[in-house]
């Protein structure tokens, strides 16, 4: 029997009644966007992260576009301004900058964590740069005082994409409230994933928090008062009702995350494999399990052909994609290695003891030199 990278059926099943109620209640209430749900989900996404203000938005990109617009709208950066950022992330986070009019500098990263390498980022600072995006790559927390330190001595925003990374905490600090501003997706294979697309917006400044929210909603907080060149991105009323439900079960949903995470770490031996770094427990709630294998293709075919699907997070930097063909000649070769080692095995709370004892056999058994 095949093992899927992801079931994610199988992953709502287990909250459908829930959910279907939740939809159903939305459905009668005539109520489709901006209305209570969206409301009660930002209050208590809000507190969940330990932060004064949530704004719903449509999409993590949005969210991360939202952030870098309100930013303009201040005055603290304008068009052809750079903000720096990972060269290994998912595409959006780079997408969002380009959007805005600003320039993306891409940093290198830390081969033990995947993220943003702080050392790096200093060497990327000019004179141009407003921001950083701190990336918490495969749900693992970035190394925020390393890089708050950095902003703060060269007067930078520096800004969470916590897309993967809901719940992780960093001494003592939920991801969301460890900058001065962060960008949720809610993407259906996110954790909370809602069953669409949707997004969110966190920070403690209540001036950005308003300017953000306005600017979700064409700019404007008043019918037909537009202050603002604003988006349509707002979280709709169906996809928060499902967020409070995924929202109940998050934390309980990471704890899993952690012990198969834990369980893979354990069992795993195979000294053609390098394991994800998780020398501290709290910052890491594992949206992926990412491990780095020499002749990853050999090894991923290796797998395939016993029916275990994998997935590579990412196979292709942003410096090598098409769309960036503009930064093709950059350097970065912690992400080159990265892009060609990764693998992500398949991850998700309803795996069971026997998927996980076949998938960790199947990995020790594994010769690369056969
Ligand atoms: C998923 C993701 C996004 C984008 O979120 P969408 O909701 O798909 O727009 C941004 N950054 C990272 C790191 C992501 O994983």
């Amino acid at each position: 029997m095949t093992i899927p990278f992801l079931n994610l059926k199988r992953e709502n099943e287990r909250y459908a009644a829930e959910i279907k109620e939740a939809v159903s209640r939305v459905i009668d209430s005539g109520r489709y966007i901006l209305g209570e749900e969206k409301d009660r989900f930002e209050k208590d996404f809000a507190a969940y992260c330990g932060v004064k203000h949530c704004i719903g938005v449509g999409n993590g990109l949005d969210a991360i576009r939202l952030i870098l617009m309100a930013y303009m709208e201040q005055g603290v950066m304008q068009a052809g301004n750079e903000v720096i950022l990972p060269a290994n992330t998912f595409i959006a986070t780079a997408l969002a900058v380009s959007q805005c009019g600003l320039v993306p500098v891409l940093a290198d990263c830390d081969i033990a964590t995947c993220n943003i390498a702080p050392a790096s980022v200093k060497e990327k600072i000019s004179s141009g740069t407003k921001a950083i995006i701190a990336v918490h790559l495969y749900g693992q927390t970035a190394a925020m005082d390393e890089l708050k330190q950095i902003a703060g001595q060269y007067g930078l925003k520096l800004i969470e994409d916590a897309a993967q990374a809901h719940g992780a905490v960093y001494k003592g600090g939920k991801t969301g409230s460890l900058a001065d501003i962060a960008a949720f997706s809610f993407y259906p294979v996110k954790n909370p994933g809602a069953l669409g697309d949707a997004g969110a917006v966190t920070t403690d400044d209540d001036e950005l928090a308003r300017i953000v929210r306005d600017l979700s909603n064409y700019g404007s907080n008043k019918k037909y008062v537009h202050e603002y060149k604003g988006l349509n991105s707002r979280l709709d009323e169906m996809q928060a009702a499902v967020l409070s439900v995924r929202l109940k079960y998050l934390d309980k949903d990471n704890q899993r995350r952690k012990e198969i995470a834990a369980c893979y770490s354990a069992n795993i031996r195979n000294e053609d494999i390098v394991l994800p770094d998780n020398r501290n427990k709290e910052s890491h709630v594992f949206h992926l399990y990412v491990i780095r294998a020499k002749e990853r293709e050999k090894f991923r075919a290796y797998l395939e052909n016993n029916s275990i699907r994998t997935q590579i997070h990412y196979p292709v930097a942003i410096h090598k994609q098409p769309a960036y063909s503009e930064l093709k000649h950059l350097s970065l070769p912690v992400s080159e290695q990265l892009q060609n080692e990764v693998l992500s095995l398949p991850f998700y709370t309803s795996l069971t003891d026997e998927e996980l004892y076949r998938i960790m056999e199947t990995v020790n058994n594994y010769e690369r030199k056969s």
